[in-house]
């Protein structure tokens, strides 16, 4: 069925096909009982699309990315690629919708499932019932910043240079999307940095800070070394609500706050843009966590819930579907209650593969 809700499909390598398989079915789902359908376009990425266009990511792709403005991808890469030179490597296309559609906050939930409570690196106390937003700012800061290079500085000795910048813009519309975050989940905001002994991290607090001031007075904000983010995400994670920081910063503590949770094929995650002035809508994109399991590929056992949830989080973030996305969430930890694993989770009294996830997730949609 035609509808306005137009999303661009991109399943990618390795698990990828398999994984995106469950999340069409979830679709379908959609689409007989609850009446929402989608206008799903589907194309190639990293060393599928390559191997057909001689190209990670197509021109024609990328226009179709920005004209659906929402992507949902599987994953990219494998060891079939692994040689390919720098520009034709499967994870250039990723690199490139990120860029081309200027997805500058990443979003990556670190939830635990409380099914899943004794699969965490902690102690269930730590643990039970945690939930925290991570936002990283995705193209800034370091990864980006000029200068940056490796030179020759005379007498055998070299030097390598990278720079951490970041303008007023780029902090205030980050830290805005972690503010409206927060004000429909726990109310609070944790903003990190090193502004103890970095610029840009004072830049990053004195703007934070004042954009709070400005229009989030109702969000409760509190500012804290990156550092100490680390040890306090490790040592009582249930603390923070959501967590704003940097491109390196975000790198790390989002990595952090995954091993709290468990699998990596339990983690979802988005990357948005701008809002358009006129429609309020924002490029994103939608991706598991995990890559593409070269060495489970082809055998049917990846587990489908990354991918599922960051459907999820697409009807949540993209298409203001809350209540949908509500009800394959609490499917999904129904599922999970009951006993049902895939190989990557251990313990439970079910074990199935992909198809099987699927299979127990539908019928406890119906
Ligand atoms: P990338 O470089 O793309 O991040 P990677 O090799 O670092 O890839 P993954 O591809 O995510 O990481 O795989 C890491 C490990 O986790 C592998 O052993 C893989 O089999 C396992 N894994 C990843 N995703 C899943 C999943 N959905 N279900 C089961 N196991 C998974
Ligand atoms: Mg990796």
């Amino acid at each position: 069925m035609a509808s306005n809700r137009t999303m661009l499909m991109l399943p990618g390598d390795g698990i990828g096909p398999e994984v995106m398989g469950e999340v069409r079915r979830v679709i379908d789902w959609m689409d007989k009982r609850r009446h929402v359908s989608f206008d799903v376009k589907e194309d190639l990425v990293g060393g599928s699309a390559f191997d057909k266009h001689g190209t990670p990511l197509a021109d024609k792709t990328m226009q179709d990315a920005l004209d659906c403005g929402v992507v949902l991808l599987g994953a990219v890469g494998g060891p079939k690629w692994d040689n390919l030179p720098f520009d034709k490597k499967p994870e250039r296309g990723l690199l490139r919708l990120r860029k081309e559609m200027q997805l500058f906050a990443n979003l990556r939930p670190a939830k635990c499932f409380d099914a899943l409570v004794e699969a965490s690196s902690l102690k269930p106390e730590i643990v039970r019932g945690l939930d925290i937003m991570i936002v990283r700012e995705l193209t800034g800061g370091v990864y980006f910043g000029e200068p940056r290079g490796i030179s020759d500085i005379g007498n055998g000795e070299r030097r390598g240079v990278n720079t951490q910048v970041y303008t007023t813009s780029e902090i205030r519309r980050v830290a805005a999307v972690a503010f409206e975050l927060a004000q429909k989940r726990g109310n609070k905001v944790t903003s990190l940095e090193k502004a103890n002994v970095m610029e840009s991290g004072v830049l990053w607090r004195e703007e934070v800070t004042k954009l709070h001031q400005e229009k989030y007075k109702d969000v409760q904000l509190e500012h804290m070394y990156a550092d100490n983010g680390a040890m306090q995400l490790v040592r009582a994670p249930k603390q923070f609500d959501v967590m704003v920081t940097d491109n390196l910063f975000g790198d790390i503590l989002s990595d952090a706050a995954a091993m709290l949770t468990g699998s990596l094929g339990m983690l979802p995650s988005a990357s948005l843009g701008a809002a358009d002035p006129a429609t309020g809508r924002r490029m994103a994109l939608f991706e598991p966590v995990h890559g593409s399991a070269p060495d489970i590929s082809g055998k049917g056992i990846a587990n489908p819930l990354a991918t599922i949830q960051s459907f999820s989080m697409a009807l949540r973030y993209a298409y203001d579907l809350g209540a949908d996305a509500d009800l394959i969430d609490q499917a999904a930890e129904n599922v999970l209650k009951s006993g049902v694993r895939t190989a990557d989770l251990g313990g439970g009294s079910a074990k199935v593969g992909t198809t099987g996830m699927g299979d127990a997730l539908l019928k406890e949609l119906d």
